[in-house]
């Protein structure tokens, strides 16, 4: 049983609060986002869960175990896995070496050793098949066979995003955080991504955490929302409610470049 929570999350830079006693619970297999104009902290939120930025206070608890302070690496072990608002890949490796670079941490043989040089060696050649099959399940899950031997810097950003996230599920994660991965796609690419996020969901059973501009998006496929505005809690709790805020209308009306 999955039980992801937050409780009091607070860092500032500077001076500045970015984020202030950010405090929410994430159901086992449930679509949890975070929305609010640019500079409101959400990446921020993500850092902190990730272990990227170490909060000034607060705790993030996985199933009744504090992650608080640990290394991205070790918080990834445990299985939170993520994607970034600046998406971050090896753009002069093939789609299918990003993808398998997700698997790294149920590798034995360490990343330089597993990733780039696989194959070598008997040894390593049993378990680079179940990690290659995991791999192309990810591949046909999420559409990217036609560009699977491509260098990822010859890629539109919407695949890019699409390899990331990818990626990210080669983790095989029981959470899971996606910021913004919409930003940059056509219509098309977003009813489909919107599918699969349902998708990962219900068959992969993972628990997310979305960071997500588009308002169809997000109030389509959440079961719960938080707003933010400057770090602090504007509203949490299901679509219906969050929409009808007038401090989440206010927040919106007032972005441009969301
Ligand atoms: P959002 O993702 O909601 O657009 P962010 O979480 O990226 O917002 O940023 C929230 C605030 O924290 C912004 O004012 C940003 O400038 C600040 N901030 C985030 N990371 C840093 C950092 N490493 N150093 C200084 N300020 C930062
Ligand atoms: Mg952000």
């Amino acid at each position: 049983m999955v039980h992801f929570k937050v409780e009091n999350l607070s860092i500032s830079f500077g001076g500045i609060r970015a984020v202030d006693s950010a405090t929410f619970e994430v159901g086992q297999n449930s679509i949890f986002s975070i929305i609010g104009p640019n500079g409101s902290g959400k990446t921020t939120i993500f850092n902190m869960i990730s272990g990227i930025y170490k909060p000034d206070s607060g705790n993030v608890i996985l199933s009744g175990e504090s992650l608080t302070g640990l290394s991205p690496d070790r918080i990834a072990r445990k299985g939170v896995s993520r994607t970034f608002q600046n998406i971050q890949l090896f753009a002069n490796a093939s789609v299918m070496d990003n993808i398998m670079l997700g698997r790294h941490i149920h590798m034995k043989t360490g990343v330089l050793s597993g990733a780039f040089m696989w194959g070598r060696g008997s040894r390593c050649a049993k378990e680079e098949v179940i990690h290659r099959e995991r791999v192309e399940h990810i591949i046909d899950f999420l559409d990217l066979q036609s560009v699977r031997d491509q260098f990822v810097s010859n890629l539109p950003y919407g695949k890019r995003k699409l390899v990331e996230l990818a990626r990210a599920l080669a983790l095989e994660p029981k959470v899971l955080l996606l910021d913004e991965p919409s930003a940059g796609m056509n219509t098309e690419e977003k009813d489909d991504l919107r599918i699969w996020i349902k998708d990962i969901q219900d068959d992969y059973k993972v628990t997310i955490l979305l960071i997500e501009h588009d308002m169809n998006m997000v109030m389509g496929i959440s079961d719960r929302i938080l707003a933010i505005n400057q770090g602090i809690k504007i509203v949490e709790g299901t679509p219906q409610e969050v929409q009808k805020h007038p401090d989440v209308i206010a927040a919106y009306l007032g972005e441009e470049d969301a």
